[in-house]
């Protein structure tokens, strides 16, 4: 037996046009799961590398900010298979000026994709994992659900949530069967950090501090996804897992 084995399971991720949920959802499709992609804009490079691993790609084109949408788009995910198995909330945006002139918007836009919307989503599959007894969610945080960060007062305190959420969730949901637990990326190179990256002394500043000696890339998330969405982690419950190369280790 393979306690990390995921044939037969579907899982949902958000955010997979690119970045961490692109190499999640492949990770998942590799330990063997068929996975729903629920994205902005038309994840089809995704799409492709899960179905040549021989698993089902299903996509959602969905804006998941907008609240109202995300009961249907969960109805949608559901009638694929008549289940979900794996829920993984990836999708989230960063707007990053100084606090003094963070724009009224852009704190509503951070906190609504990132914190809003994994609460509501986790609700929806909530509500379907207790009734079945089983199911995995997964959050993914950041360092700034520890630190403060420069520029980013909304995503810190969107992240900071997201953290919390994970252990309230874990409380009320692990007597269900349920286990929530969240993956806090250090430095990732994805289109979130093309800013910071983009700035020679910040990327040189940052390479320098982590012990790994290098910035993440998806693929680093595959294992841990993996491991948090299979039976290999029955008893982790409301944990934040981070895979920053040793960054809060320093
Ligand atoms: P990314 O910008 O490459 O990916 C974000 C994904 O979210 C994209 O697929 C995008 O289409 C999707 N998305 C954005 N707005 C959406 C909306 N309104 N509706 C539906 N989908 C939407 O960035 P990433 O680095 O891959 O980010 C993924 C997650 O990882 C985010 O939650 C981010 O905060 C987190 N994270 C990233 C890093 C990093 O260093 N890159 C570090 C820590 C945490």
């Amino acid at each position: 037996m393979n306690p990390f084995d995921l044939s037969g399971q579907v899982a949902l991720v958000t955010g997979t046009s690119g970045g961490l949920g692109q190499g999640m959802a492949i990770g998942l499709a590799e330990a063997g799961a068929d996975v729903v992609l629920v994205s902005y804009s038309k994840p089809a490079a995704t799409a492709s590398a899960i179905e040549a691993l021989g698993r089902k790609a299903y996509v959602i084109e969905a804006d998941l900010s907008r609240e109202d949408e995300l009961s249907a788009v969960f109805e949608q995910a559901l009638a694929f298979q008549g289940r979900i198995d794996i829920l993984v909330n990836n999708a989230g945006i960063i707007r990053r000026t100084p606090a003094a002139d963070h724009a009224v918007q852009d704190w509503h836009d951070v906190i609504g994709l990132n914190l809003n919307t994994v609460f509501f989503l986790s609700q929806l599959a909530g509500r379907h994992m207790i009734e079945r007894g089983s199911g995995k969610i997964i959050n993914i945080a950041s360092m700034l659900s520890y630190q403060g960060g420069i520029n980013v007062p909304g995503y810190t305190a969107s992240k900071h949530g997201v953290a919390g959420l994970t252990k309230a969730l874990a409380n009320e949901w692990a007597g269900k069967g349920i286990q929530i637990n969240g993956i806090a990326p250090g430095y990732m190179e994805t289109d979130n950090t093309t800013q910071i990256r983009a700035d020679e002394n910040r990327y040189r500043d940052i390479t320098a501090r982590i012990p790994a000696g290098r910035w993440g890339t998806p693929e680093d998330l595959k294992g841990p996804v993996v491991f948090l969405a299979s039976a290999a982690s029955d008893y982790l419950n409301g944990h934040v897992l981070n895979v920053d190369g040793g960054w809060m280790a320093r």
